[in-house]
């Protein structure tokens, strides 16, 4: 079996001055070539140091793949620093040198020596050509460990990666495994009483596993499974996700990158709904939200911002009798808001917010209360109350998550 170790070189790095998305991009495109990825290395421009790096890495990985250090510049030793390790020359590459001199050509800037040294390979590799820039990347085969390397700036290395590294690790037959990922999303339950429902399926899975993530008042598990058959893995993933269901069915609203909005549109455009809000608490959010998807315009046909309580009663008809009784923060007003929104806008789906959202209290209610209506015609409006924790803007966003996740029953 493979397994990898991703060597990043730059001091910028590790100044904290620059993130390590190469890291992060090289590992993606391992996982879908089934190779494991154990360790991630940072390590600044310094020989010693790198090559310290490199002889760990040996001891746990056989195949090493650095960024970065591949340039003009004196502190660009990575070449170097391999090439004194494994006892190989660094030679010309005739191509690379070309490709070099008609790019300054092409650029019409005056070539310097120093650029030269960017066309020196290590001896014996197979040459990964730079289609956005100047320095080649390398892939060399050096006692039993595959050795590859990449230029730093990301779009130089994603496309090299893409078009060269990658088929040239594929081509290794050791490199069968097929890793396939699904992410399950929920809402509506917290990531520690998710947890609680799945833990012994959690602790008894090896292959697929299941990685709890939480982030934006949503939870999500991501099920990988690993085969050399992609189509067994993909019913491993089909099992896991029945026994998950089972329990927690109720609480899943998409797959993979989908959010709550999008599944919104898409269910509200395969139902041909039309749906209109009527926003207090969330001051036009939702709406624009809605409206920052694509296409939106055949399921979304505008909505109302009912700040004050004069827009709630001359606009949204919510009676004067309500706003002083109940107040605006209130389930009969929220349902009101629902109702006519939607009469008023003709949409078949009406959705209210209002709620305290801070940093004071309103009309005695404490901050984090809310209140979404849904109003459907041909079903009674359904209101929901909420009591949300965090800062104002917290608030107003989980509202607008609870509204589509409400507008979706
Ligand atoms: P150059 O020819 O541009 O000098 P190089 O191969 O020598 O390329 P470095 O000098 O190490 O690469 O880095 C050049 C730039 O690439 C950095 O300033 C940074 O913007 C980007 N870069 C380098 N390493 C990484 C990384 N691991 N993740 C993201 N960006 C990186
Ligand atoms: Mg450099």
């Amino acid at each position: 079996m493979k397994n990898a170790e991703i060597i990043a070189v730059g001091s910028e790095l590790l100044l904290g001055q620059i993130v390590n998305t190469n890291a992060r991009f090289i590992s993606q495109q391992l996982a879908e070539l089934g190779i494991n990825v154990y360790f991630h290395t940072v390590v600044g421009d310094n020989p010693d140091r790198l090559l310290s790096a490199i002889k760990t890495a040996e001891t746990r990985a056989n195949v090493i793949i650095f960024t970065g250090g591949l340039g003009p510049t004196k502190d660009d030793l990575t070449k170097e620093t391999i090439a004194r390790h494994l006892g190989k020359n660094l030679v010309t590459d005739q191509k690379a040198l070309e490709s070099i001199e008609q790019y300054f050509a092409r650029t019409n800037r005056v070539m310097t020596e120093n650029n030269r040294k960017q066309a020196w390979v290590l001896e014996g590799s197979q040459i990964l050509p730079n289609d956005h820039g100047m320095a080649p990347g390398m892939v060399l085969e050096s006692n039993g460990n595959t050795y590859m390397l990449l230029p730093g700036p990301p779009k130089e290395m994603e496309p090299m990666f893409r078009q060269y590294g990658y088929p040239a690790l594929a081509s290794k037959d050791a490199f069968q495994e097929k890793i396939v990922s699904r992410v399950l999303r929920f809402f509506g339950i917290g990531e520690a009483a998710l947890e609680t429902e799945i833990i012994d399926l959690i602790d008894a899975q090896s292959n697929p596993t299941i990685a709890p993530l939480a982030g934006d008042g949503e939870v999500t598990l991501r099920l990988t499974a690993k085969h050399v058959d992609e189509g067994i893995a993909q019913s491993m993933l089909d099992e896991v996700e029945k026994a998950i269901s089972q329990r927690v069915g109720q609480f899943i609203y998409g797959y993979d990158n989908t959010s709550l909005l999008s599944e919104l549109t898409k269910v509200l455009k395969e139902r041909k709904l039309t749906i209109t809000a009527a926003e207090s608490l969330t001051g036009g959010l939702f709406q624009k939200e809605m409206t920052s998807i694509g296409g939106a315009s055949s399921v979304f046909k505008g909505g109302i911002v009912c700040y004050s309580n004069e827009v709630k009663h001359n606009v949204l008809q919510v009676k004067q009798e309500t706003l002083e009784k109940d107040g605006a923060v209130s389930e009969q007003c929220a349902l009101e808001l629902a109702e006519n929104a939607a009469a008023l806008l003709g949409a078949d789906i009406g959705v209210s917010f209002t709620g305290v959202a801070g940093p004071n209290e309103l009309e005695g209610k404490p901050v984090g209360t809310v209140y979404i209506g849904v109003a459907l015609k041909g079903r009674p409006t359904v209101v929901e109350k909420l009591t949300l924790g965090g800062t104002r803007e917290a608030i107003r966003n989980r509202a607008v998550k609870y509204g589509c996740y409400y507008a979706l029953r």
